[in-house]
C-alpha cells in the first residue's frame, strides 16, 4: 500500500492557517487593513483582556454588499486580485483572500454589516470552520462592518498556551502595530480601547481624523512628543546598479530599475543629548505609507543617530515613498517582510541624507553650555 497520500483539505486549511495568522499582531494587521481597504475614515479597535477574550474592529467602510455573504471568508476570494500580474500595480492593503478564511479556522468568528441600502438593519453572518457560511440573521448596525475574532487559537493549544504567557510582550508588540496604522492613516478617525476580565474598558488612544502625520503622532503619544522631532524629508538619489557583462544579461530591466530616486518622509528625534527622554522609544517603517518591518533600514537610521546621541534611541517615523516595481510584499505569509531592491545602495544613501540632516541641524541648536 502507498505511504504517500494527501493531507485532507480541512487539515491543510487549518495548517496554512496559522501560517498568515501568526500572533495577535497578525489579527490586528489583518483587520485594520480590511477597514482601510473598504475605505474607512472611522475605525474603532476593541480588545477584551488584551485580545486573548476577543477583538472587535468596526469599521464606517463600504459595508458587504449581501452577494458576496457566501464567499467572503473562503479561501483565496478577494475582491482585490484577480491575476498575478495585477501584483505590481496594487493599491490595496489586502491581495491575498486569507485573512478571513484564517480567521475562520482559528477563532469564533462572526461579521456584522451594514450598508447604506440596507437601511437601518445590518446582518450578522457566522461561518464554518473552512470559511463556508453558516447562516445569516438580522442585527442592529451601522453603515460598516463589525468583523469580531472571539478565542483565537482555540484549535492551536500550544500556541494559545504561549500567548498567554508572553501575553505582555505580544500586547507591546499589537500597540506598536496599532500606533503606526493610527499614525500615518490621516483623515482617519482612529481609536483603540482595552477591558481587562471583568475590569472597565480603558481607552489606549484616539486620533482625531487629522490631515497630517504630524497631528496623529501627537493624538497618539501626546503633543509634547513633537517638539523633540524634526521633519524628514530625504531625497536619496539611486544611482543605477552596474551594469552587468552582457553575457549574463538574462535579465532584463535592471537600468531601468536602478535608477528610481526614492524618499523619505517623516519625523525622527532631533540628535541632541537629552531630549530623548521625552519621546517614546517608538520605531515605525512605511513603504508607500504601508506599515512593515525593515530591520535593515533600522539599523541604519539608529547607527547614524548614535553619532550624535550615545545615550538614547530616537523615535522614528520613516515612510520610504519608492516606485511600486523596486519592492516585493509577497515573500512571507504574513506580508510583514518586505523585499527593496538594491537594499545596500539604498542603505549608503540613506545614512550619508542623515549625516547631512543632523549635521545642519547641529549648527542651528545653540548648545545648552553655550
Ligand atoms: P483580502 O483582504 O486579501 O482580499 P480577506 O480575507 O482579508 O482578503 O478579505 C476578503 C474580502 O472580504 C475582501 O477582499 C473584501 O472584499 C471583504 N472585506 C473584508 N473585510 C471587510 C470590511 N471591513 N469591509 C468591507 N469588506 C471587507
Ligand atoms: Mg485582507
Amino acid at each position: 500500500m502507498a505511504t504517500i497520500k494527501p493531507i485532507e483539505s480541512q487539515s491543510i486549511h487549518q495548517i496554512q492557517s496559522g501560517q498568515v495568522i501568526v500572533d495577535l499582531c497578525s489579527v490586528v494587521k489583518e483587520l485594520v487593513e480590511n477597514s482601510l481597504d473598504a475605505g474607512a475614515t472611522s475605525i474603532d479597535v476593541r480588545f477584551k483582556n488584551s485580545g486573548i477574550e476577543s477583538i472587535e474592529v468596526q469599521d464606517n467602510g463600504r459595508g458587504i454588499a449581501p452577494e458576496d455573504y457566501e464567499t467572503i471568508a473562503l479561501k483565496h476570494y478577494t475582491s482585490k486580485l484577480s491575476a498575478y500580474s495585477d501584483l505590481s500595480s496594487l493599491t490595496t492593503f489586502g491581495f491575498r483572500g486569507e485573512a478571513l478564511s484564517s480567521l475562520c479556522a482559528l477563532s469564533n468568528f462572526h461579521i456584522i454589516t451594514a450598508r447604506d441600502s440596507d437601511g437601518p438593519r445590518g446582518t450578522r453572518l457566522d461561518f464554518e470552520t473552512s470559511g463556508k457560511l453558516k447562516g445569516t440573521s438580522t442585527a442592529a448596525a451601522q453603515r460598516g462592518t463589525i468583523v469580531a475574532v472571539e478565542t483565537i487559537f482555540k484549535n492551536l493549544p500550544v500556541r494559545k498556551k504561549e500567548l498567554e504567557k508572553n501575553i505582555k510582550r505580544e500586547w507591546t508588540k499589537v500597540l506598536g502595530v496599532l500606533y503606526a496604522y493610527a499614525a500615518i492613516s490621516t483623515g482617519v478617525k482612529f481609536g483603540a480601547s482595552n477591558q481587562a476580565s471583568k475590569g472597565k474598558k480603558v481607552v489606549i488612544f484616539s486620533t482625531r481624523s487629522n490631515p497630517t502625520t504630524k497631528e496623529n503622532i501627537a493624538n497618539v503619544f501626546g503633543a509634547k512628543t513633537l517638539l523633540a522631532l524634526l521633519p524628514l524629508n530625504l531625497g536619496l538619489s539611486m544611482h543605477p546598479s552596474p551594469l552587468p557583462k552582457q553575457s549574463d544579461r538574462s535579465w532584463s530591466t535592471q537600468e531601468d530599475i536602478g535608477q528610481r530616486d526614492v524618499r523619505i518622509t517623516g519625523h525622527i528625534s532631533r540628535p541632541v543629548v537629552g531630549e530623548g527622554r521625552q519621546t517614546p522609544d517608538r520605531q515605525m517603517f512605511f513603504v508607500n505609507s504601508r506599515p512593515c518591518e525593515l530591520p535593515q533600514v533600522a539599523k541604519a537610521f539608529n547607527e547614524v543617530y548614535k553619532m550624535y546621541n550615545i545615550t538614547q534611541s530616537p523615535f522614528i517615523f520613516a515612510n520610504l515613498v519608492l516606485d511600486t516595481n523596486s519592492y516585493d510584499v509577497n515573500v512571507s505569509p504574513d506580508k510583514r517582510t518586505i523585499l527593496l531592491h538594491d537594499q545596500s545602495a539604498l542603505l549608503e544613501e540613506l545614512k550619508k541624507n542623515l549625516i547631512e540632516l543632523f549635521e545642519a541641524h547641529d549648527q542651528t541648536v545653540p548648545q545648552a553650555s553655550m
